[in-house]
């Protein structure tokens, strides 16, 4: 992360939205916390949109050599993900948004509908299913900035 951009995987523009607390591990949750406060905070902040390790990957202990080993078979799934929310949100790999922008289209786009096809296969589909988007993360990416 450099201090104006994060660095985001294109599958985590539906997680960050939806995500409250916990994750793989305490070292997990407090970063991903951080990075969802940072855009909380700024929602004027630059993400780029990568399909490899990201900002949260980096604080995760499935992450080894600089892929998401996970299982075996999670990295080709992920990778999975990455390309089919860049296909439903029109987005294009390495492209540089505001968050408030990017993060809007992702809420927009991907509701209680269709997110079990859009994320069949995740361990946590049942979860964001029941807790849906925070409200604190949407009211925050939309306060008037004067
Ligand atoms: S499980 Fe894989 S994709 Fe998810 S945060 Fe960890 S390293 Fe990244
Ligand atoms: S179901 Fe999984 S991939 Fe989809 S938003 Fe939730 S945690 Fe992210």
């Amino acid at each position: 992360m450099i201090n104006n951009m994060l660095k985001i995987r294109a599958h985590h523009l539906l997680c960050i939205p939806r995500f409250y607390s916990g994750g793989y591990n305490k070292v997990f949750g407090k970063n991903l916390k951080r990075i969802c406060f940072k855009i909380r905070k700024n929602p004027n902040i630059k993400i780029k949109i990568i399909k490899k390790c990201d900002d949260i990957c980096n604080k995760c202990p499935h992450k080894k050599d600089n892929i998401c080993k996970k299982t075996p078979k999670l990295n080709y799934w992920i990778l999975a993900q990455d390309n089919k929310v860049l296909k439903k949100l029109k987005l294009k790999e390495n492209s540089v948004h505001n968050a408030k922008d990017v993060f809007n289209l992702s809420i927009d786009k991907v509701n209680s509908e269709n997110i079990r096809s859009i994320c069949k296969g995740c361990v946590f589909l049942e979860n964001c299913m029941h807790i849906g988007i925070n409200n604190s993360f949407k009211k925050d990416l939309n306060k008037r900035s004067d």
